[in-house]
């Protein structure tokens, strides 16, 4: 931890964040720079050698979404940063929007060079209110440094300009479609795929949906070369990854780790060990879409490939760390208000599905469950996940089953015998 310089945050609180010419005093713009004297098989090519996955949820390689859009025909084609930060425990965006928003412009800007796209939009979530006259200053100084507008950095052609949009706090306006939709003004919710959003995106163009720290790693990417950016991280997952750690931590922060670290060092060395001094009960990992790990599990190397076979997740980026006094039922009650409040209705598995499911763990904590509920509630979990259409129902069963997996007696504890007698 100690020997690990960050390439993500290396400016986030120590330049004025709107401020382009500490921006570039401080290495920035120097990737953009690169990438006019590049073709778009050079960049794309750093990009792969990265080994960059979406940083946003989906872990999707950054490098095939980019390749995809590129080899798209038509346009105009439009670049789309997703800054609707929504999942619980989640703040990582956060800190690149309001500490370094000019290195996610210059990420943006970039895909805008790349695919001659006229356009870019920033989404920013509506709970981040604050942020959109932030950014919206960082977007007024490039402009008149240069680095958006006309002819960017004197190349000919080269006019890309971005517009900041403000979500209106709906956790469904995450998923990149719906957020299209919002963009356009439509009511936020998921649209049916195909067609891929690289072919019928925003006002049915192609379009590149990235998440806010997938614009900003591909600056470090640029500027110290895909190879390098990949050493930093696993044979399978590139780089650095922003965590954000919250919950029983001493230390909760934003912390910028180097993929393959083990999520034990995380919570312990980075976030200082639980705040209680109890040992760690559980901890979910990616907002509230994610699974639960539990301590045997945490020698799992955070890298996207290893924390999926140990049934464990990368996702939106947080840990969220409870003491062993927290009872993960009770705790899954609150993930499943979570989903049930954030439905959007279109269809019934979820809609109904996440309503039976929180009524269930209601009972299991109130020590109402009866003998077969621990069934009902897996066999509930199961088809959530398999009948929704949208990746907020898709991953609605994922604390749960997890859970049942590996603490199934938790659910057990709560359940009340024929008879009363428990
Ligand atoms: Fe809406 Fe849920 Fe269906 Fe997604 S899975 S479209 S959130 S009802």
């Amino acid at each position: 931890m100690a020997d690990f310089t960050p390439v993500l945050l290396t400016r986030a609180g120590h330049t004025t964040p709107f401020s382009v010419s500490e921006y570039i005093s401080h290495g920035g713009y120097s990737a953009l720079e690169k990438a006019v004297t590049m073709t778009g098989e050079e960049i794309l090519k750093e990009l792969t050698a990265a080994r960059l996955m979406g940083r946003g949820g989906a872990g999707y390689p950054v490098d095939k979404k980019w390749r995809h859009l590129y080899g798209v025909e038509g346009g105009p084609k439009y670049v789309v940063c997703n800054a609707d930060e929504g999942e619980p425990g989640t703040f990582k965006d956060r800190v690149l929007l309001e500490q370094d928003p000019l290195s996610v412009i210059e990420g943006m800007t970039i895909a805008g060079y790349l695919f001659g796209s006229p356009r870019g939009f920033i989404y920013i979530r509506g709970e981040y209110r604050d942020l959109q006259p932030l950014f919206e200053r960082a977007v007024k100084h490039a402009h008149r440094f240069g680095y958006l507008g006309k002819n960017i950095l004197g190349v000919e052609g080269f006019d890309f300009d971005i517009t900041v949009v403000a979500g209106g706090g709906a956790y469904i306006c995450g998923e990149n479609s719906a957020m299209l939709n919002s963009i356009e003004g439509k009511v936020g919710r998921p649209r049916v795929k195909p067609p891929h959003l690289a072919e019928v995106g925003l006002y049915g163009k192609p379009t590149l949906v990235n998440n806010v720290e997938s614009f900003a790693a591909v600056v470090p990417i640029l500027n110290m070369g895909g190879d390098a950016y990949h050493a930093l991280g696993t044979e399978f997952s590139g780089g650095t990854k922003l965590v954000s750690l919250c919950g029983h931590v001493k230390r909760p922060g934003t912390y910028e780790v180097p993929l393959g670290t083990p999520i034990r060092a995380i919570i312990e060395d980075w976030g200082g060990g639980t705040d209680s001094g109890r040992a760690v009960g559980f901890c979910q990992l990616g907002g509230h879409s994610g699974p639960i790990g539990f301590p045997e599990q945490l020698d799992t190397p955070y890298c996207y490939k290893a924390a999926k076979d140990a049934g464990l997740g990368i996702g939106s980026g947080s840990i969220v760390v409870m003491d062993e006094d927290v009872d993960p039922v009770a705790y899954l009650q609150k993930v499943m208000e979570f989903f049930v409040h954030e439905s959007c209705g279109k269809c019934t598995p979820c809609r109904l599905g996440t309503t039976r499911m929180l009524e269930l763990l209601t009972a299991f904590v109130e020590d109402r469950a009866v003998p077969g509920d621990v069934e009902r509630l897996e066999s509930l979990a199961d088809n959530i996940a398999m009948l929704s259409s949208c990746g907020l129902g898709q991953s609605a069963d994922k604390a749960v089953k997890s859970c049942l997996k590996h603490r199934r007696a938790a659910f057990e504890a709560h359940i009340v015998l024929k008879g009363g007698v428990s």
